[in-house]
């Protein structure tokens, strides 16, 4: 399959209230940075957040999941049907766009929110090669289905 054919998503849709609660969690972190894991049931809905302990040296510049606390929580989210939408974390002092260390560290074709300063507040990313697409987030009703 050629490159340009590939699927890639150009939308995650939120639960109601979900992005709100990213970004409150956010700020109430002071100028740590946190971040975790975006689940859901059906692919490109995301209805849940776990968030992972950072395990960065600075916490204040990078967000970096805590290993064993990673694999804990994918572990259990698979046992029960979820599955990965895609990663959060924050930038407490920055735009909420991809750092060059996002750039080295972050998974092809998995989206990456994120948290940060200046509107929206909330930003969606993916990575394909080496290029970043913007994604459009959107809020579904899960009472809807
Ligand atoms: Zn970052």
């Amino acid at each position: 399959m050629n490159d340009a054919m590939r699927k890639v998503p150009d939308h995650l849709f939120f639960a109601t209230g979900l992005p709100e609660a990213l970004v409150a969690e956010a700020w109430a972190a002071g100028r740590r940075e946190i971040g975790g894991l975006l689940l859901g049931r059906e692919p490109g809905r995301v209805r849940r957040f776990v968030s992972l302990p950072n395990a960065a040296a600075r916490p204040d510049e990078h967000f970096r999941a805590d290993l064993p606390a990673l694999v804990r929580a994918l572990n259990m989210a698979r046992r029960s049907g979820w599955r990965l939408e895609g990663l959060f974390h924050s930038h407490p002092s920055a735009p909420p766009r991809p750092s060059p260390y996002d750039m080295k560290h972050c998974m092809e074709d998995l989206p990456l929110l994120l948290v940060g300063s200046g509107t929206p507040a909330l930003r969606g990313y993916i990575r394909r090669g080496a290029t970043w697409l913007e994604i459009r987030l959107a809020a579904w009703n899960e009472m809807d289905g």
